[in-house]
């Protein structure tokens, strides 16, 4: 029962990979990436260093340490070429290449090592363990990436025979096609695991933004947008309106609390109706809402919010008539001053008798 619950979960995120467009596909393979990115740099890392220990192996094929030193030290140089580069950028494509530059280079060590010992009859055994560094390593890759990955490695070996006679070759390939094909396929398993988890992450974050009773943002993307300073990057002009309900009190206070959220609602989804989708509506408060609009000068926000002011006032499907008090600014660049600006001409509205659309 379980395997086929398992089974119809992956069919269904299966069709959710091949809905998403490029886009999204980019963003969540970054997603993918961040995610594991550091336990592969781990992985690779204890790895290059680990693959000094052969030099255990080497002394008892060789008598010595001092032919496969070289080639062995390799991947020490590599390890380091990775910390370097990916400590500089931190770009998914750079991340994703420098992992399989630094597995590659562990792998060629160990090609160049074989060169050099006197009997290479446990090649093949040796690749195989490097399989297991190149599983690790695609956890933060894309499935295709991994494939091409491995695929290469074969062919790596394969041009080594010019220069070394593997005891027997096919013993060697055969093993190394078959973990290609085991690695790509379990990548792809972990690829549609990592979208459940992805979508779980996209629908926790919409959560901790969305007011619940509105439906709309509420104070903690307004604080995002403060703290990450959201709105410079913004071309053109934006402006800033508060909106709050008038005599809201009473309307809780004659028809209950019930019909007075039903209210808020309302508001809340005909503001989300009336903007544009770019546009930010953000439950600020009790009844009170800000509402961030893009590519729009303070005129042009105006008009749009006296429209919205009247038709709150002829609605005739709202749960209870009420009217709505607004305060607009343009946006100055600095959040604070302008949420000043706009709270003083909501206070301004309020205090000339409410019902009306007041610029700062
Ligand atoms: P004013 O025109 O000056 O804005 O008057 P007001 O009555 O709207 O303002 P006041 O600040 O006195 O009251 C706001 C009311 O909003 C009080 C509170 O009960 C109500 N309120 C705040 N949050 C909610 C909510 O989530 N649901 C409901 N039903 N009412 C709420
Ligand atoms: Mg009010
Ligand atoms: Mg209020």
């Amino acid at each position: 029962m379980n395997l086929i619950h398992g089974a119809k979960t992956l069919i269904e995120l299966r069709k959710d990979y091949c809905s998403m467009n490029p886009e999204e596909k980019k963003d969540f393979y970054e997603a993918k990436c961040r995610y594991y990115q550091n336990y592969v740099a781990v992985i690779t890392i204890a790895s290059a260093l680990l693959s000094m220990l052969y030099l255990i192996p080497d002394y008892l094929i060789n008598g010595s340490i001092i032919p496969t030193l070289l080639p062995r030290l390799f991947a020490f140089i590599a390890a380091a070429v990775f910390l370097i580069v990916t400590g500089r950028c931190q770009k998914r494509s750079v991340l994703v290449f420098m992992d399989h530059f630094l597995v590659h280079a562990i792998a060629l060590s160990c090609i160049c090592t074989v060169f050099r010992l006197e009997d290479n009859t446990y090649a093949g055994e040796g690749f195989i363990i490097i399989y297991l560094v190149f599983m690790l390593t695609g956890f933060a890759s894309k499935p295709l990436e991994s494939l091409f990955s491995c695929i290469l490695f074969i062919l790596e070996v394969i041009i080594s025979t010019t220069v070394i006679t593997y005891s027997d070759l096919e013993c060697i390939i055969v093993p190394m096609c078959l973990c290609t094909i085991g690695i790509f396929i379990s990548h792809m398993f972990l690829m549609l695991f990592y979208l459940d988890h992805y979508r779980i992450m996209q629908r926790l974050e919409l959560a901790m933004v969305t007011d619940p009773l509105t439906q709309v943002y509420n104070r903690h993307l307004l604080e995002r947008i403060i703290t990450q300073n959201a709105l410079k990057d913004i071309n053109g002009p934006v402006a800033v309106a508060m909106l709050d309900i008038d005599y809201f009190k009473q309307v809780n206070d004659e028809h209950g609390h019930y019909t007075g959220d039903l209210t808020l609602l309302y508001i809340g989804q005909k503001l989300s109706n009336e903007t544009h989708d770019d546009d930010f509506v953000i439950r600020f408060g009790g009844e009170e809402f800000i509402i961030i609009l893009k590519n729009c000068d303070v005129n042009n926000a105006c008009a749009r919010m006296e429209q919205f002011r009247r038709d709150i006032e002829a609605a005739t499907d709202i749960p209870v008539p009420v009217t709505v008090s607004i305060g607009v600014s343009r946006y100055t660049g600095d959040f604070s001053k302008t949420i000043q600006n706009v709270d003083n001409a909501l206070y301004k509205a309020k205090n000339t008798g409410r019902n009306k659309v007041v610029v700062y």
